[in-house]
């Protein structure tokens, strides 16, 4: 029978969760779905000066978010590293106790002052035949064959390292602590791993891996390392530098969808000419040989795009519920005695053809829910800046006194002064949309002041004629 894939992903939790790793995260479940095989979350967490266990909360909370759900029958764990310590020191002993490593005693002054006498970079093998045994102090060296490695990649294909250019490389520091290389390996012996895709930063590794893989007497495992997410100046995200947080756009409103589905389409596409597709397109159409292998460009306007795409396509009801934590709680920007539900129900719709991220939505209507709107300065001078601004104003306010106070109307009314004064309606309106709601900016303008209503409406147009530009 066929040996059951088994993909996993293996953060470190010692940050936010990058955008890097959600995609990474997805390829592997993806892969894991589509060959009805297992996905393994394991954390990585045996740096105790970095981890942090709000950091595995946050990855645990990201995963959920992405829709890879620990509770599908395909997800296993999670496994946290520092409970396999033991395994780690054991396989390092077997290594030894085979002649595959080496203990050395040199420190790190000694190693460089060989290598300035000899003029070669890097640990020459000193220690190789010193027969010496494990000690305070003394690393453990893995004794790297010579010739070549291999690495079958299912994104880059064959890759070829020389030997020679691969040091005699450390499993266990001088405190007999594991290092990653190792710890990484032999973890995903012992959890049966057939399959790592992981990011491209790992590549390097790769040949020291599958040597150690060799050496404990497996087959290693299928390798793909994806290409890195790069920012406007192609250079590689950084989280010092790029917002990377996944946690970060999920405050901010970008659906889970949404990012999911932009995620998908870094370094590569679903078939047919649109890239706004249903996960399931996704699910049975990704295939790691047709990933770009240079750098993707992770493009924030874009994804803000798709995002205002699943919006619009979302039914009312599921927009205004997606709504909520920014309307009522703590986010919400008023009181909640001043916030009516329905009144939000009523502009919900052309709300939701406006916006591009969810934190967006209470600016666009936070002028239903006060007596009297903050004008905004800037969009203030500029709007009331036209010598005819107020003057038409003054107009508009007239004709609302007595006209009917729908939305046809009330824009017949603003349509009707433009075309005595030569104006477009766009150019007309925004005097009176910087008095109504306060803003330049916002969702269509003439549903809102009808649900305002006259005496509301009229008296926001004095007090916005009344203020000095
Ligand atoms: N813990 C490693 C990292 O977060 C992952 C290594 C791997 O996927 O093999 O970079």
């Amino acid at each position: 029978m066929a040996q059951t894939p088994r993909y996993r992903f293996a953060p470190s939790p010692t940050g936010y969760f990058h955008v890097g790793g959600a995609r990474t995260a997805l390829y592997n479940w993806i892969l894991a779905l589509q060959s009805n095989g297992v996905f393994v979350l394991r954390i990585e967490d045996t740096d105790d000066s970095r981890n942090n266990p709000q950091w595995t909360q946050g990855i645990l909370d990201a995963l959920a978010w992405l829709g890879i759900d620990n509770k599908d029958s395909h997800f296993e764990g999670p496994f946290f590293q520092s409970a396999n310590a033991a395994l780690h020191v054991e396989a390092a002993e077997k290594l030894f106790a085979q002649g595959a490593a080496y203990y050395c005693d040199l420190s790190s002054e000694d190693i460089q002052k060989r290598a300035k006498e000899s003029g070669k970079q890097g640990y020459d093998g000193y220690s190789r035949d010193r027969g010496l045994g494990p000690g305070e102090g003394r690393v453990l060296r893995f004794r790297v064959p010579e010739g070549a490695t291999i690495v079958q990649d299912q994104v880059r294909g064959s890759v070829e390292f020389d030997n020679s250019t691969i040091e005699d490389f450390v499993l266990l520091r001088g405190n007999g602590s594991p290092v990653f290389l190792l710890a990484n390996v032999v973890d995903d012996v012992t959890q049966g791993i057939t399959h790592v895709v992981r990011a491209e930063e790992h590549l390097p590794n790769a040949p020291k891996q599958q040597m150690i893989w060799r050496a404990l007497g497996h087959e290693p495992p299928v390798w793909a390392h994806v290409p890195v997410l790069v920012n406007e100046q192609r250079k590689k995200l950084s989280k010092r530098r790029d917002k990377v947080a996944v946690e970060q756009y999920r405050e901010e409103g970008i659906l889970s969808v949404a990012m999911k589905n932009y995620l998908m389409t870094l370094g590569w596409a679903p078939i047919g000419d649109t890239e706004i597709v249903p996960f399931e397109k996704i699910t049975a159409e990704f295939d790691l040989s047709s990933v770009n292998h240079s750098p993707a460009f992770f493009d924030i306007v874009k994804l803000h795009s798709f995002n205002a795409d699943y919006i619009r396509a979302m039914p009312v009801d599921e927009f205004i519920r997606a709504c909520e934590p920014w309307l009522v709680g703590a986010k919400a920007p008023w009181q909640a005695q001043d916030y009516d539900a329905k009144v939000f129900a009523e502009i919900a719709p052309l709300v939701q053809t406006r916006v591009q991220l969810l934190q967006d939505v209470p600016s666009m209507v936070d002028f239903l829910f006060c007596d009297l709107p903050t004008i905004d300065d800037a969009a203030f001078t500029k709007a009331f800046a036209p010598e005819w601004a107020s003057a038409t104003l003054i107009e508009i306010r007239d004709a609302f006194k007595t006209c009917e106070f729908t939305p046809d109307a009330l824009k017949a009314v603003v349509e009707a002064v433009g075309e005595k004064h030569s104006l477009k309606l766009g150019k007309m309106q925004a005097p009176l949309r910087v008095a109504v709601t306060g803003r330049s900016v916002g969702p269509p303008l003439f549903e809102p002041i009808a649900m305002l209503g006259r005496d509301a409406t009229l008296k926001r147009i004095d007090v916005a004629l009344a203020k000095k530009v």
